[in-house]
């Protein structure tokens, strides 16, 4: 190994992506676009000698989040045009894909894509089997109950498309060596300072892990998390068939696990069973380029039976090859983009779940705007980097996880779904004891969550369908029951900080929209917002002391939320945060009898006016010095309980038996949902994010707007003050029972769709269907508006009646709350 610059490698780049697949091109491609012409790509073999090389080229579109669905969108446009771009042919054809169901839930389920599709301006058609079998002559159609078509799908040839956008990279004045191996990346002052190759140093700004699957152990060289694992996945290339004519249209098949597409005359079919083969779980071989795996046919037996009762002709066709290629797999099948919290400058684009063909342009245009403007163009959150969290780091537990994700690829997406695999993993220290009260636990971010209590002699088990669930009921008594008298929610998984140091004031006051500079034991709802006005973070600070702050956000933005603030504090400033999730267990005691139960258990005085609403003291409850504060969610009157870890057990089995005169009860996260959204409290990363303003949003009373104080964001705000809003957050509500909402559904506006619901569900007081959802208008959007039109929402595909509401539908003055 050498340390000087080789000949004709030079020693200085602002970027250096590593990795020549597709994701590294396509990134080296819109880099060179954005001018970034000193950008390095730099390839061990050859371009595509990865994965690339060995995919079948399916291009689909729709995800279940609009914005990732944009982006897939993105590729098939870049796709259309590329081959006319850089003289480099593609293999690009636009015909379509089909989507069959062969059973009712299947089709109750296309429905809802398609109406998802819809929402998200994709023209999905559904098509009877006849339809569908005109499309796709060489199928059966006696299982099929029907299908839907997106037109806009299509295939590339994979090699094609990454030598291409390389070529169009180079034509923007991007360098790329091949044969070139990274072998370290420098890191100074925690951050990126170079990248040391097999063939000299490149001292660079910038690093860009595009490894694949290698990106794991490439990241963890600097001490960075990329959970993924690789799996084997295959498919077989038949001869020419009969029929098959180069128009035909993708064609998945969830139901038989498959997928189809026409090549040169025969077909490629792959699939994912379910019990798919996790490859190089002891490192990987060397130099594994335009490698593949040996063919297993005893594997792929269970799709080739599948697949012979779809289309018969692939009984006599002569196989031309069986493809056995591993490809990297993550634990929630999302791939994983963004700026690394581990380390400064370190990028990733990696883990592309056998849909990198699709996603490569856009996700390519995406992480070139993250490296040059540190941010992605819009909220990419299911597949920020950001999204994992400790549960994530051990390669075993991702590995199970991950493997349970495969092969769950085409089974039913059922609403509100729970992975199984690696649980229980992080557990409350109530867990037991909630368990063998019947808790049936969700899962997020690796903790166990209670979702909702079995009576006794009812299974803790949710059962899945389309229709009401198995735990509708329990779930609209534990609401019940937080309205009228009292509940415990175990919170525990709530995300903790403190911010700590002199300056830990100046830097909240810079970071947060709403006021936190208040005397201590003061607590502040707040957002923290992007240069664009968008809420990066949503949460609760408690001022404990002077120089003291306590934070508290929800489970699964425990990175995401721990890096904005880090990164967020001025430099210069004296403020440490420091994560405390594990010290505190959190007990939510919420109902209009909250305040007899606490007060019987604790000697302090917590009558309204010495404990105000929107503030914490430190009580003393059974023997525990426990952290209240004066906050809900739910809409009751109520306390958050932050105890130290070790004291939680007492301190809840003091609050049940001193609840038990008023009927005192558990109630779990899916209750939480149905009381917020009755309360018109809003959740992040569905109906608040970083594309949505405060004053979209309906919440610039939690912002600092009339007080003479900078923050960040606040510039959007003002600006946007003047310009008017182009979207609103509104709340509908469907009266007809049988309907039920469960997000993504179309709002039409006079017949016009003008958005979709960004979070949906039953209120158990109202009695009512509720969702929220943005209503879009370029000419702007105000409550004149808003009032003067008539609403309808699609649900699977169907329009039905709604009503809009501009206030909360339950106890909009607060009333209940700050009794
Ligand atoms: C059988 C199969 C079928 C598939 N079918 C489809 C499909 O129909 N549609 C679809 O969208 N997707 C499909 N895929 C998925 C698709 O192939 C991948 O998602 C995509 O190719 C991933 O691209 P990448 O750039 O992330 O990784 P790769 O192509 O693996 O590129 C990573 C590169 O990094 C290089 N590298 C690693 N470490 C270093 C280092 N230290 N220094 C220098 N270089 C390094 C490697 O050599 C490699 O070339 C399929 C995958 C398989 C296996």
């Amino acid at each position: 190994m050498t340390d000087l610059p080789s000949a004709d490698l030079p020693s200085e780049a602002r970027v250096v992506i590593i990795g020549g697949g597709i994701v590294g091109a396509s990134t080296a491609y819109h880099l060179g676009k954005m001018g970034y012409s000193d950008t390095i790509l730099i390839e061990r073999g050859k371009l595509t000698s990865g994965t690339t090389f060995h995919a079948a080229g399916l291009v689909g579109q729709l995800r279940s989040n609009a914005n990732i669905t944009q982006l897939l969108g993105y590729s098939v446009d870049l796709y259309k045009n590329l081959e006319k771009e850089t003289e480099q042919a593609t293999g690009w054809k636009m015909n379509g894909g089909l989507r069959l169901a062969c059973t009712q839930e299947r089709w109750t389920e296309v429905k809802r894509q398609a109406t998802t599709a819809h929402s998200f301006g994709l023209d999905m058609q559904l098509l009877t089997p006849k339809e569908a079998q005109d499309l796709w002559p060489m199928m059966t159609i006696d299982d099929v109950v029907g299908a839907a078509f997106l037109p806009t799908d299509g295939q590339a040839n994979p090699s094609d498309i990454t030598l291409s956008l390389a070529k169009g990279a180079r034509m923007n004045g991007v360098s790329i060596y091949e044969d070139t191996e990274v072998l370290d990346v420098e890191v100074e002052d925690g951050q990126v300072v170079a990248v040391m190759t097999s063939k000299g140093r490149i001292k660079c700004d910038k690093v860009v892990n595009c490894c694949g699957q290698w990106a794991r152990q490439e990241a963890k060289k600097v001490g960075v998390n990329v959970p993924l694992v690789s799996v084997e996945h295959q498919f077989m290339i038949t001869e020419k068939i009969e029929g098959i004519t180069p128009d035909l249209p993708t064609l998945r098949d969830p139901d038989r696990l498959t997928y189809y597409k026409e090549d040169v005359g025969g077909l490629v079919m792959g699939g994912y069973e379910p019990n798919g083969i996790p490859w190089a779980t002891k490192g990987f071989p060397e130099k594994f380029q335009f490698s593949l795996l040996d063919s297993n046919w005893d594997h792929f037996e269970q799709l080739v039976e599948l697949s012979l009762g779809r289309v018969p002709a692939l009984e006599t066709a002569g196989v031309r090859e069986l493809i056995n290629g591993p490809e990297s797999f993550t634990p929630d099948g999302n791939f994983i983009l963004g700026e690394a919290p581990e380390l400064k400058n370190y990028f990733v684009g990696a883990g592309f779940n056998a849909f990198g063909i699709a996603s490569g342009g856009g996700a390519g245009m995406a992480l070139a705007e993250w490296v040059v403007n540190g941010e992605p163009p819009y909220d990419l959150w299911p597949v920020d980097i950001r999204r994992f969290g400790r549960a994530h780091f051990d390669t075993d537990w991702v590995r199970k996880r991950t493997l349970e994700a495969y092969g769950k690829h085409y089974t039913m997406a059922w609403p509100f779904e729970e992975h199984s695999s690696g649980r229980p993993n992080r557990r409350s220290p109530l867990y037991d004891q909630l368990k063998s009260q019947g808790a049936c636990f969700g899962e997020k971010l690796g903790w166990e969550r209670p979702n909702w209590f079995a009576r006794e002699g009812q299974e803790a088990k949710d059962i899945y369908t389309f229709n009401r669930q198995n735990w509708f009921e329990n779930v609209g008594e534990e609401h019940k029951l937080t309205r009228e008298n009292i509940t415990v929610f175990d919170q525990s998984s709530f995300a903790k900080f403190k911010l700590v140091g002199p300056d830990s004031e100046k830097a909240l006051t810079w970071i947060c929209a709403n006021d936190v500079a208040k005397k201590p034991g003061s607590l502040t709802y707040t957002q923290m917002l992007n240069d664009r006005g968008g809420i990066e973070c949503d949460l609760t600070v408690v001022r404990i002391s002077n120089d003291e702050f306590y934070i508290v956000t929800g489970t699964g933005y425990a990175t995401h939320d721990f890096d904005w603030i880090k990164k967020n504090i001025p430099e210069g400033l004296n403020a440490q945060l420091i994560d405390v999730t594990s010290g505190y267990s959190v007990l939510s005691v919420m109902g209009p009898c909250a305040r007899k139960v606490l007060q019987k258990i604790t000697d302090d005085n917590i009558s309204n006016e010495s404990f105000p609403f929107g503030s914490m003291q430190t009580l003393g409850v059974a023997g525990a010095p426990v952290m209240a504060l004066r906050v809900t969610y739910v809409g009751e009157l109520g306390w958050e309980l932050h105890i130290p870890t070790e004291f939680a057990l007492n301190v809840y089995q003091a609050l049940m038996a001193a609840g038990q005169e008023f009927s005192i009860g558990n109630a779990g996260y899916r209750a939480i949902e149905s009381l917020r959204l009755e309360k018109g409290y809003r959740a992040w990363s569905s109906d608040i994010g970083p594309d949505h303003t405060p004053l979209e949003a309906g919440m610039a009373w939690a912002c600092k707007l009339k007080k003479e104080i900078d923050f960040k964001g606040r510039k959007a705000l003002e600006l946007q003050k003047i310009d008017g809003v182009k979207k609103s957050l509104c709340c509908f509500t469907v009266d007809d029972p049988s309907i039920i909402l469960l997000g993504r559904e179309t709002i039409y506006r006079n017949g016009e769709r003008v958005g979709w619901l960004t979070s949906a569900g039953f209120g158990f007081t109202v009695q009512k269907n509720i969702g929220y959802g943005y209503v879009r208008n370029q000419e702007g959007v105000d409550r004149t508006y808003l009032k003067s039109g008539s609403y309808e929402l699609e649900v699977g595909t169907e329009r039905v009646a709604c009503d809009i509401h501009f206030t909360a539908l339950y106890d909009p003055k607060m009333e209940k709350v700050k009794q």
